[in-house]
């Protein structure tokens, strides 16, 4: 400050020049007081005049943008100026370094797989982001300011909000236009305002629906054999029973025994195929070796009651689970001969296509399938003739196995049919699980 001190006094050292100036040349006009006193008037005016223009032009300064450097002013003017560029600027920094903050923090809850939406203490939208904006069919910029209950008018959620007391549990409201169904948490912050996390949780609701429909499913498929079993014991515990009689009772029980370990069998298989890693693609077999096996088992059930066609291609060489797809195959085949009444027609044909993946088809002349049905065919213990799946030892599980392996292998499980006309029903394989065994012979 001290420094300051000198230009203090040049305001005075001015006043004084005047001053001094005035009493000379007043002293040649004779009036030497009149004179100094004239001369420091006219000293303090001048000063006045050159300090005003500096404030001017600091003031012309400060109300315009702010954004060139401040005036080159000499003395106390400037180095005012001087001092508020400086404070300004570093303020502005400041500001330029939390607006980064602040936009960082953004873009990060902006791409949050979660909705975030943040509300003022009288319920008004402050922020919202995409993905919540999308969940719950607001504008993220409109409908700032827009009390939430005018927006989103799910009872659940509006009792939700109105509960001030913080709650841990979400609340499931219906999503847009009433499909699927979203989650939201309401959390408090700050003073009175509360932070909205939003969750699409259509897709877990519907694995989770899914999850008890098969162990309900599950329950009711095997409680019908132990049933039925549990009947047989107590007939057997309870009467006196001739040795015919118990020939058959057991019989009985022995079906009923076999249902249960078909079922349980088919449960693994597809826990199993649900849990392993998808097959090599390295490990090559012989389709025929497998075909031979499907057609000594079909033959068997048949029994010579129907026509029976295999066409396993020539040389052709699979890659991947050969267990997995032997079951896929048989299962098929299996389908066929069960549902198609005597002296029907069960062909297995295989066909390399122009892509170089492979097709392999297992038609029937049985009684079909209405179309409705088809789309349904792959769902765990769906059946279109419960009684006469169950009666030729069906599980309701065969094609939904079919499926899974399919898919596991790259192809997929396609079906056609035609209510009298018969069924078709055929595992397409990609090229890269497909090869010609002499073709390879050649190579090596
Ligand atoms: P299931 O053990 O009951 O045969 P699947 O999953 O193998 O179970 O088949 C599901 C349903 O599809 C069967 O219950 C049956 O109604 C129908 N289906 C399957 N294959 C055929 C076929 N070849 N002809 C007619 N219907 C079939």
């Amino acid at each position: 400050m001290f420094w300051l001190v000198p230009r203090a006094l040049v305001p005075m050292l001015l006043v004084g020049l005047g001053a001094l100036l005035g009493a000379w040349l007043g002293r040649v006009w004779g009036w030497p007081v009149v004179g100094s006193v004239l001369g420091g008037m006219a000293g303090s005016a001048a000063w006045t005049l050159v300090d005003t223009l500096r404030a001017g032009r600091l003031m012309q300064w400060l109300s315009s943008s702010l954004s060139t450097a401040s005036p080159a002013l000499v003395g106390l003017w400037g180095e005012a100026g001087l001092r508020m560029e400086r404070a300004l600027r570093s303020r502005e920094r400041e500001i330029q370094r939390e607006q980064e903050r602040l936009t960082q923090f953004l873009s990060a809850i902006e791409a949050s797989p979660n909705g975030v939406l943040l509300l003022d203490v009288n319920d008004q939208i402050l922020w919202t982001n995409r993905v919540a904006a999308d969940q719950l069919g607001l504008h993220p910029q409109r409908d700032l300011q827009q009390r939430v209950t005018n927006l989103v008018r799910a009872p659940a959620f509006v009792a939700a909000l109105h509960e001030r007391e913080a709650s841990m549990t979400p609340v499931q409201i219906p999503g847009l236009g009433g499909r699927g169904l979203i989650s939201v948490l309401l959390r408090p912050y700050g003073e009175g305002q509360r932070l909205m996390l939003t969750q699409d949780v259509t897709e877990r609701e519907r694995a989770d629906a899914m999850r008890r429909d098969f162990v309900a499913n599950v329950s009711h498929e095997i409680r019908t054999p132990l049933t039925v079993l549990a009947g047989f014991v107590e007939t057997m515990a309870g009467l006196p029973l001739s040795d015919e009689e118990r020939r058959r009772v057991l019989t009985l029980m022995g079906q009923q025994t076999q249902r249960m370990q078909a079922l349980v069998g088919d449960l693994l298989t597809l826990a199993r195929l649900e849990g392993s890693p998808k097959p090599a693609v390295e490990s090559w077999w012989r389709l025929d070796r497998v075909g031979r096996q499907v057609e000594s088992d079909a033959r068997a059930l048949s029994g010579g009651r129907h026509q029976l066609s295999f066409d396993w291609g020539v040389d052709l060489e699979v890659a991947g689970n050969e267990g997995e797809l032997l079951s896929a195959v048989a299962n098929l085949v299996n389908n066929a001969v069960r549902y198609t009444p005597e002296q029907g027609r069960v062909t297995v044909s295989t066909q390399q296509r122009e892509d170089g993946g492979l097709d392999i088809a297992v038609l029937d002349t049985g009684p079909g399938i209405a179309a409705e049905h088809v789309p349904r065919l792959t769902e765990r213990f769906y059946r279109v003739d419960s009684s006469r799946s169950r009666d030729t030892g069906g599980t309701g599980l065969g094609l939904s196995i079919v499926k899974h392996v399919a898919q596991r292998h790259g192809g997929e499980l396609r079906i056609s049919s035609e209510v009298g006309q018969g069924s078709n029903f055929t595992i397409s394989l990609p090229a890269i699980r497909v090869r010609q065994c002499e073709l390879q012979a050649q190579i090596h």
